[in-house]
Order: structure tokens, then C-alpha cells, then sequence
């Protein structure tokens, strides 16, 4: 009610001036039926598993139903897309359910896929069960690696046909359409506040400004420039963190457009991304993006900060201080570098810090890339590295090497180099070998979601068998445990699945 509204015009495709958000109706579906839902997010709305399994709760999560007393609606926000600015975008096929307060935490339901708004554009606001399988999945297995996220509450079916351009074959083909109820404290994103500033209303810019630091960071105090400077500042530093977490797991999301970057930090869009699998600084999965390679693995940290010069451009109007903006952003630049580097000393299990680290961890990349070698499996092997036994490392990391011959001479000296420089700098660390394997592995998942294994339940769910999608929720609630239940899935990219990624649409 703080933020301004649109006229009443529902759903109808327009350009939305001088407001925040247009109410809609999402779209009735032919047949809906639930797939799948996520029990803790069950729990933090204070929902119950027994609730999940009624008729009403099908209908509310599939837009059939409308929540009495609740307002569906669909943001208005701009964007940057692979660099250029590209007007209003806004919510085309995501609608906002309600907002819920439990445990003193507020979330916003958000079904994606349920129908055409004012946003839409020329595409239909629908979603197919391919990409929604790839959301599901995905941000609940990043949340439960530790990385910030938006969440999932239930995918389920729409029983519509939906007609999309398969990019294998180029033919258009019709897909089971469905919808993910994704949540989150608010989805608002850079591109809110884009669109406001872009047009010169500084009068919405403001209200809008002031809503967010009012509801997600009022720590940060009353509305003044300090306020909106310290606003940045966090969500600078948020921003840093989240694309950290994503270094840490080799996360890769495809699409960093400033429309895809959430105010809170927190992964949004999950549209082309991908995992690595090679340990590669150049791999993107974005197939449109293969020739620029704008969002590829290296990339996300600039990126980041990128989309924070397009964030303080918008911002500008509020505090007109260029100085203390830039600053903000250097100190992005500054504080990656000394992030990045903890975060790869604990990757490597160093606790204390050495001048020499950063050289030590650039030699091992530099190891990494001589011959395509898993990124999961490697650091999570290397975690059983003895280093009384450094001519042994080799021999713990193998499983990791994507060729099937032995690696050539040059290689494997390389290798030996490395593990005795390892060995030697693990001398010096003060806990126990047990303790180190324990940290290691406490920041190396055993388990992500290889884009062959959602691959897999994309296939078995297009054939009418969702079991996949479970054993795959459960899997993935537990990514640094060792699950021997599971070991199978704690394996290289299977053949098949070379260059193979899901995509977007
Ligand atoms: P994305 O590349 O997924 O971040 O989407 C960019 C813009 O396109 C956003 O405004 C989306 O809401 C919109 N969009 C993507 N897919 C659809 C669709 N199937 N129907 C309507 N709008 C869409
Ligand atoms: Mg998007
Ligand atoms: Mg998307």
C-alpha cells in the first residue's frame, strides 16, 4: 500500500508509467496438479505438510484460487541485458501472490508462470516443466549450500500445453506448462530502481527507495544521503558475497543482467545456469552467450560490479555525491580480492595466512586447467591429501580428470610440484589433518546439481515420472554430507552429457 499503484487496466500488455507494480489476475489452468513441495519452506510460512495436500492449497499455488483479501501484482522494473539498456521489462510471467509474516519474517509468494501481465511483452507469461524443474531444484539446493538465495515452495503442473522454440532442433514443439511458487523476503531487483531513473521520476524513485530500506534494511535508519549511501554500501557488499558463494560451489548463472540481480542479495532468475563441471574461468551454459562470453564462470565478479555502476547510476538522483559513490565501488574491488582469497584458502583448507597463499592458489588454477578436471570432485578429494604423503596426491585427485588415458609426463610433474609446494605450506597450519578434512569439507559440497542430473529429471518428469525430482530435493538437502545412499551421483559428467545444458524459456 506504501508503493504507488497502477491504474486498473489488468494484465492487458502496456507501458507502466509512474508506478511501482500493476495489479493482475494470474490465469486459470486446464488441469493443475502439485509435483513437488518443499517441506521447510512449508514450515517457514507455517504451513503443514497435511495443508500442502489440499484441493485449496493446489488451486492458490497454481493461480486458480485468489487468497481472499489478497491483491495479485506484477512489478514494473528495467533493465540492463548483456549491456544495454532495455527499457521497461517488468514481471511478464511472474505474479506476486500475498506477503506472509511468520517467526518475525516476512515473505513474498511469487508464482512464476502463471499467465500474461502488463510485462509480458510478446511472450506468453508462461513457464514449461523444463525450466521449472531447473528453479525448483536449483534454488533450494542453494540454499542448502549456503549461498543466498530465493526459494522454492512447490512446483506443480498447470495441465496447459505450451509452445516453445526447442533450441536443439529449432522446431517449435508444445511442453507441459507449469508453475513454481518461488518466495522470498521481496523480489525486488537493480531494475526497479533502473526504471524509475531512467525516466527521471525521482518522486517514485524515492518512495521506492524509502519502502525498501523501511521494510529489508532498517538498521541503516531514517531516509537522509547517509541512509542511501549506506543502502548501497550493503547491497554492494551483499552483491560480493552472494557471487563469492558462487565462486566457492562453481555456480554459474547466465544471465547477470541488472533486471536479474535482487536488491537482497540473493540469487534470482534461475533461467541458463549451469555448474561447472571442468574447472574452466571461460565456461558460460548461456548458448546466447557463447560468443562474448559476457557471463561466463571468470566473469561474475566484474559482472557484479557492473551491475552496482548501473545501481549507483540510478541511485544518483537521491544522493548526488559521485565521490562516495565511487568509493563504494572500489571498495567492491578491493574487498574481492581479499575475499576471494579467504574463500579459496578455505577451500584448500588453510586456516592461518601466508604472503606466498595467493601464488600458491594461482598455480593451482593455473594445474587445474591443463587438462579438464571436475571442480567438485577435486576439491572434495583433495580434503583426503596426506601431507606426509605429498607424492600421493596425484593419486587422490585422479577421479577428478575428465580424459581416460593416464595425463602426460609434463602434467603429472606439474602435479607432483604443486602437491610437495601443498605439503610443505600445510607444515605450517596448526590443526589436525581430521580437522582440516572437516572444514574442507564443510565448504566443498560432495553433491550439486550437475546440469546432467536435472537433465535426467527433466526426461524421466517429460515421461510422466517425477520420482527423480525427490531423490534429487533429498540429495541435495544435504550437499557436504557424505550419503552413501547416493554415492552415484557423487560423479564425473557422464559422456552423454558433454556441452548438453538446460535453458531458459
Ligand atoms: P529473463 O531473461 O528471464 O530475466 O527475462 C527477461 C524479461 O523477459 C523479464 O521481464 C521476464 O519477465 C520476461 N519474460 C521471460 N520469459 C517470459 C515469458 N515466457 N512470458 C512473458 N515474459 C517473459
Ligand atoms: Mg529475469
Ligand atoms: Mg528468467
Amino acid at each position: 500500500k506504501e508503493l504507488p499503484a497502477d491504474s486498473i487496466l489488468e494484465n492487458t500488455r502496456r507501458q507502466v508509467e509512474k508506478a511501482c507494480f500493476s495489479y493482475v489476475s494470474p490465469k486459470q489452468t486446464a488441469k493443475p496438479e502439485l509435483l513437488h513441495v518443499s517441506p521447510e519452506m512449508l514450515e517457514n510460512l507455517g504451513l503443514t505438510i497435511e495443508e500442502a495436500k489440499s484441493e485449496a492449497f493446489l488451486r492458490i499455488f497454481t493461480g486458480n484460487v485468489v487468497l481472499p483479501n489478497t491483491k495479485p501484482y506484477a512489478m514494473c522494473y528495467g533493465g540492463h541485458q548483456f549491456g544495454n539498456w532495455a527499457g521497461q521489462l517488468g514481471d511478464g510471467r511472474a505474479i506476486n501472490l500475498t506477503e506472509v509474516v511468520h517467526n518475525n519474517k516476512r515473505w513474498a509468494l511469487q508464482l512464476k508462470g502463471a499467465g500474461e501481465t502488463p510485462y509480458s511483452r510478446t511472450a506468453d507469461g508462461l513457464a514449461v516443466l523444463r525450466s521449472s524443474i531447473r528453479e525448483y531444484l536449483c534454488s533450494e539446493a542453494m540454499f542448502h549450500l549456503g549461498v543466498p538465495t530465493t526459494r522454492a515452495l512447490s512446483l506443480a503442473l498447470s495441465g496447459d500445453q505450451v509452445l516453445r522454440d526447442m533450441l536443439y532442433n529449432g522446431n517449435p514443439e508444445y511442453e507441459k506448462g507449469a508453475i513454481v511458487c518461488r518466495v522470498a523476503p521481496s523480489f525486488l531487483r537493480f531494475g526497479n530502481y533502473e526504471i524509475f531513473a531512467a525516466r527521471q521520476d525521482i518522486k517514485t524513485l524515492k518512495t521506492l527507495v524509502d519502502y525498501t530500506i523501511k521494510h529489508f534494511f532498517g538498521h541503516l535508519g531514517e531516509p537522509s544521503k547517509k541512509t542511501y549511501l549506506a543502502f548501497f554500501s550493503e547491497v554492494s557488499k551483499r552483491t560480493l558475497d552472494m557471487i563469492i558463494n558462487w565462486q566457492r560451489v562453481g555456480f554459474v548463472h547466465g544471465v547477470m543482467n541488472t533486471d536479474n540481480m535482487s536488491i537482497l542479495g540473493l540469487t534470482i532468475d534461475y533461467g541458463p545456469y549451469g555448474w561447472l563441471e571442468g574447472f574452466d574461468y571461460g565456461w558460460t551454459p548461456n548458448t546466447t552467450d557463447r560468443q562474448h562470453k559476457r557471463y561466463q564462470y571468470g566473469n561474475q565478479p566484474n559482472v557484479g560490479l557492473w551491475n552496482l555502476y548501473k545501481l549507483a547510476n540510478a541511485l544518483y538522483p537521491l544522493i548526488e555525491e559521485t565521490e562516495s559513490l565511487e568509493e563504494i565501488l572500489n571498495t567492491y574491488k578491493t574487498d574481492f580480492e581479499v575475499k576471494s582469497l579467504k574463500m579459496m584458502r578455505s577451500k584448500i583448507g588453510l586456516e592461518i595466512e601466508d604472503v606466498f597463499d595467493a601464488s600458491l592458489i594461482q598455480e593451482l588454477e593455473d594445474n587445474l586447467l591443463l587438462t579438464e578436471t571436475d571442480m567438485t570432485i577435486f576439491f572434495r578429494n583433495l580434503s583426503d591429501f596426506n601431507s606426509e604423503k605429498p607424492s600421493e596426491g596425484l593419486k587422490i585427485i585422479k577421479e577428478a580428470f575428465y580424459i581416460s588415458e593416464e595425463i602426460n609426463e609434463e602434467i603429472q610433474q606439474k602435479w607432483h610440484a604443486w602437491f610437495q609446494r601443498y605439503a610443505e605450506r600445510l607444515s605450517q597450519e596448526l590443526i589436525t589433518s581430521e580437522e582440516r578434512k572437516m572444514k574442507m569439507n564443510a565448504v566443498n559440497p560432495k553433491y550439486v546439481l550437475r546440469n546432467y542430473m536435472a537433465q535426467l529429471a527433466i526426461d524421466d518428469a517429460n515421461k510422466g515420472d517425477y520420482k527423480l525430482i525427490d531423490e534429487l530435493f533429498q540429495l541435495l538437502k544435504k550437499p557436504y554430507n557424505e550419503q552413501p545412499e547416493f554415492e552415484k551421483w557423487f560423479a564425473k559428467r557422464p559422456d552423454w552429457a558433454r556441452n548438453k545444458v538446460g535453458c531458459s524459456m
